[in-house]
């Protein structure tokens, strides 16, 4: 603990999810966060209605662009992750889509990591590309591939910080010095580690999460967000962004670098908010973004307990003579990942856990088919723990190569490790290794 009254300093994660953005509620005295469930403001007189639409003055319109329960959450994301605004939308697809077609357009290309979640992969690889945004996919165990694969239409870099399920930690600081060289803004997604990586402080621009895994934490709610760190300059390579520095015929011929000037460095967040969200109506609900707000507030301690059980877990199944590899960035197979892990992960090494059985996938079956206490389900970050065998699920719609790339072998089986007790976790694994042992050898 710190002497504050001789080093003052910006609160901690654990108190900023508790009071970011919100102290009480001025009309009620209401310390929770109240869910207002409306989708229009009464305007206080024709002139107020105007100066709101012209963005003379800035204030509520209408719950698809903003809404006051929604606004606490995007204040508290943008405080945790250390970054300057804040758009909460309706799933994590819906933050990495906006966070892209904000700056990229048809002629354009994003260079990407391969090591991505499935359905981030579909959306570059197939509906980004009928939108005419041609994603270069790359590999970032060499982070200057980015710069090779960079071109005069490159609008951004995209990576994972903890990949789901691939769990080789993207080299954030490599990447995003490249960029910020060449111009072009990194984004990364946080939504495996939230808490034990800050993207921002080591270069990235923006930063997107699904708010559904870690952020909620409860299985209740899909959301997602998008975080602008402020700190990239938009107009210091404005041939790059046309959409941000060219007259935007959509608002009168606002050009949004100068528009948003007067409100902070808020360019890109604004920008998102009063025409993508405007015009594709990617709202979260009202009463989402209070599951979320209840997920955030205990968020710091439940990612201890993540991180804690989930490198208890890797151990064990590290000494389990049926387990063939292990994937967990707290046993790196190579002296690069160990070092990437130890640079952008701090407090722990996530709560995702990957595993190839002796036995390939037939085992990884029989082994999810056996586990009594992990739930079988598309989703990670939940507080109860979770399996998953990615190649017939969540990447089952890449092509084999493409799962490849992603890390997603036959054989590997998922976990995403709960805070359960952890003797009641290793339980429920040792008992459904046996299982998928024994009915293997009784099919042979
Ligand atoms: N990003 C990552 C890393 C994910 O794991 C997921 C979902 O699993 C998403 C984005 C998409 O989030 P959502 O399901 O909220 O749309």
């Amino acid at each position: 603990m710190t002497d504050q009254t001789q080093h003052p300093q910006k609160p901690h994660p654990e108190t900023l999810v508790l009071h970011a953005g919100h102290r009480s509620d001025p009309s009620t005295g209401s310390v929770a966060v109240p869910i207002h469930q409306t989708t229009s403001y009464q305007f206080e007189n024709t002139e107020h209605a105007a100066n709101l639409f012209s963005l003379n003055e800035l204030g509520n319109i209408y719950t698809r662009i903003m809404n006051p329960t929604t606004a606490v959450l995007e204040e508290r994301v943008a405080a945790l992750e250390g970054g300057a605004a804040a758009l909460a939308v309706s799933s994590g697809q819906a933050a990495t889509a906006i966070a892209v077609q904000n700056i990229a357009r048809a002629g354009d290309n994003i260079v990407s990591s391969t090591d991505l979640y499935g359905g981030t992969w579909n959306l570059f690889a197939n509906t980004l590309n009928t939108l005419g945004i041609e994603v270069r996919f790359v590999d970032p165990a060499d982070p200057e591939a980015f710069r090779a694969a960079t071109d005069d239409r490159t609008r951004a870099y995209y990576g994972e910080s903890l990949p789901n399920p691939k769990l080789r930690v993207f080299p954030i600081g490599e990447v995003a010095t490249i960029g910020r060289q060449l111009g072009i803004p990194l984004i990364i997604d946080n939504t495996a580690a939230p808490i034990i990586c800050r993207p921002l402080d080591h270069g990235a621009a923006i930063v997107v999460h699904s708010t559904t895994k870690y952020i909620g934490g409860h299985g209740t709610a899909i959301g997602g967000i998008v975080v602008d760190g402020g700190t990239f300059d938009w107009t210091a390579h404005a041939e790059r962004f046309p959409l941000l520095n060219e007259p935007d015929p959509s608002y009168h011929g606002a050009i949004w670098t100068e528009a948003a000037a007067p409100l902070g460095p808020i360019a890109y967040i604004l920008k998102a908010r009063v025409t993508l969200q405007r015009d594709l109506g990617y709202a979260l609900s009202p009463f989402n973004a209070f599951q979320l707000i209840q997920g955030l507030e205990t968020l710091p301690l439940r990612i201890r307990e993540h991180c804690r059980n989930a490198a208890a877990v890797a151990d064990y199944l590290n000494h389990h003579p049926a387990v063939d590899r292990v994937i967990y960035p707290g046993l790196p197979d190579d002296g690069e990942a160990r070092r990437r892990a130890e640079t952008y992960l701090d407090g722990g090494h996530g709560g995702l856990v990957g595993f190839e059985l002796r036995g390939g996938k037939e085992a990884g079956q029989r082994f999810i088919d056996a586990l009594r206490l992990f739930y079988h389900v598309a989703n990670i970050g939940d507080a109860r723990s979770l399996a998953i065998h990615p190649a017939s699920t969540t990447h089952s719609q890449l092509s084999p190569e493409e799962q490849q790339s992603a890390g997603v072998s036959d054989g590997y089986v998922r976990l995403s490790i709960g805070i359960e007790h952890i003797d009641d976790i290793l339980g429920d694994l040792a008992q459904a290794l046996t299982a998928a042992i024994d009915t293997g050898r009784a099919a042979a």
